[in-house]
C-alpha cells in the first residue's frame, strides 16, 4: 500500500510550510468573511469628517476675526481725531477700535416700562414658550418661538469719557453689528390660563403652551461701548461704519480686552472641537484601512497556500504515476483514489476519505487548512 508513504510525504510537506499564521488567518477570515467597512463605520467616518470640515471652517474664520481684531488700530476720541483722519490717506482707517460712551444726537428713546430710562436702541421681544411632546423620546421639551420683535433706533454717537472733549463719533447702522449686546431693562412672563378642556386638548395635540415672555432691551445713554469698524471723516463728521468685506463690525458693552478674550475663547472652543472630531475621523479611517489590509493579506496567503497544495498534489501524482484524468474532483486529496467521505468540523472541508482520516496522526488536523479537527461527520452518497 502506498497510502501511508504518501501520507507521510504529505505531512512532511505540510510541516515545511509556514502554515500556522496562514491557517489562523483563514479561520479568522471565515468568521469575519468580508474586509469591507460596515455601514456604522461608514456613517461614523462620514459624520466625523463632515463635522471636522464644518468646525474647521468656523475655527478658521473666528481665528481670522481675532487676528484682525488684534491688528485693528486703537483710536481714542479726542480733539486730534479729526486732524488725524484728515491726514490719513482716504480720510479713513479701515479697521479701528473706538471706546466711548453713548451720546444722543437729537432725540432719545424712552423705556416703555421703566421711568427715566433713556436710550438710543430699544428692542421689544415677545417669545412664546411651550412644551412640545417628543414622540421619539416620550418627553415634553421646552421650546421658544419669537412671535414678535421690534427694534427702534435713533441716531447716536460715541463720545469721550471726559466731558470736556466735544469730539464724537457717529455710529452708522448699529444693527449690522455682530455681538450687539443690549441691556435687559424689563422682563415679564404672562402664563397661559389653563382650563380643564384646554389641558385635555393639549395632551391630544402634543403641544402645551406655557405663556408669553416679554422683554425690553436697550442701549442706554452713557453706556460704555466699544466699537470696531471703519472710521471715516465725511464732511466734518466722524463716522464709525460697517467695515469692508471680511472684517466684522462689533458694537459691544464689553471693553476691548474683554471682547478680545471672549472672541479668543470661542476660537479655542472651535479648535478643540475640530481636533476631537479630526482625531475621530482619522482613527476611523485608519481602522477601516487596517481591516482592509489584514483582509487582503489573509486572502492572499490562503490563495497561495491552496495553489501550493495543488502543485504538491500534481507532483505526487507524477511520482506515483497516477493519471491526472483518473483523479476526479471528488477524489480524496490524500490518497487520490477513494472518494471523499467525511466532513471535518469546524473548518467544514470535505477533502479526505475515512481511511485517510483514520491514518492522520494525532492531534488530527485538516489537510487543507491545518485547522484542528474537533468532529468528523461521515458523508453518505446515495
Ligand atoms: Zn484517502
Ligand atoms: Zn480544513
Amino acid at each position: 500500500m502506498w497510502v501511508p508513504v504518501l501520507l507521510h510525504n504529505f505531512i512532511l510537506w505540510w510541516d515545511e510550510c509556514e502554515v500556522n499564521t496562514a491557517v489562523n488567518a483563514a479561520n479568522h477570515r471565515r468568521m469575519d468573511s468580508s474586509g469591507k467597512p460596515s455601514t456604522a463605520q461608514i456613517v461614523v467616518l462620514a459624520t466625523s469628517s463632515a463635522l471636522t470640515a464644518v468646525f474647521y471652517s468656523i475655527y478658521k474664520s473666528r481665528a481670522t476675526t481675532v487676528a484682525r481684531l488684534k491688528e485693528a488700530k486703537k483710536v481714542s476720541i479726542d480733539q486730534d481725531l479729526k486732524n488725524l483722519l484728515s491726514e490719513t490717506p482716504g480720510r479713513c482707517v479701515p479697521y479701528a477700535v473706538i471706546e466711548g460712551v453713548v451720546r444722543s444726537v437729537k432725540e432719545t428713546l424712552s423705556s416703555q416700562f421703566v421711568d427715566n430710562c433713556k436710550g438710543v436702541i430699544e428692542r421689544l421681544t415677545l417669545k412664546e414658550e411651550k412644551m412640545v411632546w417628543n414622540r421619539t423620546t416620550h418627553l415634553w421639551n421646552n421650546t421658544e418661538k419669537i412671535i414678535h420683535q421690534r427694534t427702534n433706533t435713533v441716531p447716536f454717537a460715541l463720545g469721550s469719557h471726559d466731558d470736556d472733549i466735544a469730539a464724537t463719533v457717529r455710529v452708522i447702522r448699529p444693527l449690522d453689528a455682530a455681538e450687539l449686546d443690549l441691556e435687559t431693562t424689563y422682563e415679564n412672563f404672562h402664563p397661559t390660563v389653563q382650563s380643564l378642556s384646554n389641558v385635555i386638548g393639549h395632551f391630544i395635540s402634543g403641544e402645551r403652551p406655557k405663556g408669553i415672555h416679554e422683554t425690553e432691551e436697550m442701549l442706554r445713554l452713557e453706556d460704555s461701548v466699544t466699537g470696531v469698524g471703519e472710521l471715516v471723516l465725511d464732511n466734518n463728521l466722524i463716522k464709525l461704519q460697517p467695515p469692508k468685506q471680511g472684517f466684522r463690525y462689533f458694537l459691544t458693552r464689553l471693553d476691548y480686552e474683554s471682547l478680545l478674550r471672549k472672541q479668543g475663547n470661542s476660537v479655542r472652543l472651535w479648535r478643540i472641537l475640530t481636533v476631537v472630531f479630526g482625531i475621530a475621523a482619522c482613527s476611523t479611517l485608519l481602522f477601516i484601512l487596517w481591516k482592509r489590509y489584514v483582509h487582503h493579506r489573509e486572502s492572499k496567503k490562503e490563495r497561495s497556500m491552496l495553489e501550493e497544495f495543488k502543485e504538491q498534489q500534481k507532483k505526487r501524482m507524477r511520482e506515483l504515476n497516477v493519471e491526472e484524468s483518473s483523479v476526479t474532483p471528488t477524489s480524496c486529496t490524500v490518497c487520490l483514489s477513494r472518494e471523499r467521505s467525511c466532513v471535518f468540523l469546524d473548518c467544514g472541508h470535505v477533502c479526505a476519505c475515512a481511511q485517510c482520516y483514520d491514518a492522520l496522526p494525532a492531534p488530527k488536523k485538516c489537510p487543507i487548512c491545518r485547522a484542528t479537527i474537533d468532529r468528523v461527520v461521515p458523508l453518505y452518497n446515495s
